[in-house]
């Protein structure tokens, strides 16, 4: 997978199984700058669309890759920042369903662009779209998601809600939560409206797992996504899941212990952000971050903060 620019994994994903990342969009660009983001800050925070790469390339990848015929839940569009920022996502998408039928296809959106039509109707072929919503005022949306000016929560919690009636595939809502913030019972009531309002197949809760691009981010305890979880099940009928940690599975994709190998050998000698690991390797953020991610839970890295990022280390 190392050759590859566009494509990542095929990593065993908490919430898709074992799914091969499209990668749609270069390091960073995304219309939201989320404190909790596992890629650090937006560099490139627009909503305008382009279409970035020639869609040639990526969908010469995509065959190269395909080629093998692996064994895959998903093929997903996620990525070091927003898919539908690629205005040729259509294309592309119809391509996997054109000659990858036997596939499933999933996008990982923040659900910003889904308040535009053209975005919303190119995104209908995808068999499952994970949008995410953390916070339903403008004011804790402004601190958590820390949009770019001008962006509205309300137009997005419309924009999820016209996706719920135009679309027949299933929605799994993220919402991440932040304690102190998107957890207080004022924001969590608002939100639980809007969820029932967009009226997804299932929502699904999530919390830090490694540090994400502000140091003052804290992962919400089992205990407090339980107790938040039976909070939203009052009025919401669909399932509530509090996304389950995955254990890092050797086997699955024998190239991810070539790769934790790689990391260990590399942050033993010289302390390395992701982005360092993922230049230095030449190995996708997003794999890269999936690894780090549960090494960290294992308790084998050490994580230190400092102007340019997160360092790793690895604990003797
Ligand atoms: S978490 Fe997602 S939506 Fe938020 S800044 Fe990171 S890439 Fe963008």
């Amino acid at each position: 997978m190392m050759k590859y620019k566009h494509l990542f994994g095929p990593v065993a994903s908490r919430r898709l199984g074992i799914s091969l990342g499209i990668d749609l969009v270069p390091y960073k660009y995304c219309p939201l700058n989320c404190v909790y983001c596992e890629v650090q800050s937006t560099t490139h925070l627009q909503t305008e669309r382009q279409r970035f790469f020639p869609t040639s390339e990526i969908l010469s990848e995509l065959d190269s890759f395909m080629q093998s015929e692996p064994h895959l839940d998903f093929i997903t569009f996620s990525g070091a920042g927003e898919p539908t920022l690629n205005s040729s996502i259509s294309e592309i998408i119809s391509h996997v369903k054109t000659h990858y039928r036997e596939y499933k296809l999933a996008l990982l959106t923040n659900g910003v662009l889904l308040n535009n039509d053209e975005v919303l109707s190119e995104i209908l072929p995808c068999d499952v779209i994970l949008p995410s919503l953390d916070a339903a005022s403008q004011d804790v949306y402004e601190k958590v998601n820390r949009p770019k000016a001008g962006l509205l929560v309300q137009d997005q919690i419309k924009g999820l809600t016209r996706l719920r009636k135009l679309y027949r595939g299933q929605i799994w809502l993220e919402v991440f939560i932040v304690p102190g913030i998107t957890d207080t019972e004022a924001e969590l009531k608002l939100l639980r409206s809007a969820i029932k309002q967009i009226s997804p197949d299932l929502v699904q809760l999530n919390s830090l797992d490694r540090p994400g691009a502000e140091d003052w981010v804290e992962a919400a305890s089992t205990e407090r996504l339980k107790e938040i979880k039976r909070y939203m099940s009052q009025e919401l009928t669909m399932p509530i899941e509090i996304i389950a940690k995955i254990k890092y599975q050797p086997g699955i994709n024998a190239l991810d212990e070539e790769i934790v190998h790689l990391i260990k050998g590399t942050i033993s000698r010289r302390p390395s952000t992701a982005e360092d690991l993922s230049a230095m390797l030449d190995i996708h953020i997003n794999e890269i971050s999936k690894i780090l991610r549960v090494l960290n839970r294992e308790g084998k890295l050490r994580a230190e903060r400092k102007a340019r990022g997160v360092f790793y280390s690895w604990k003797a």
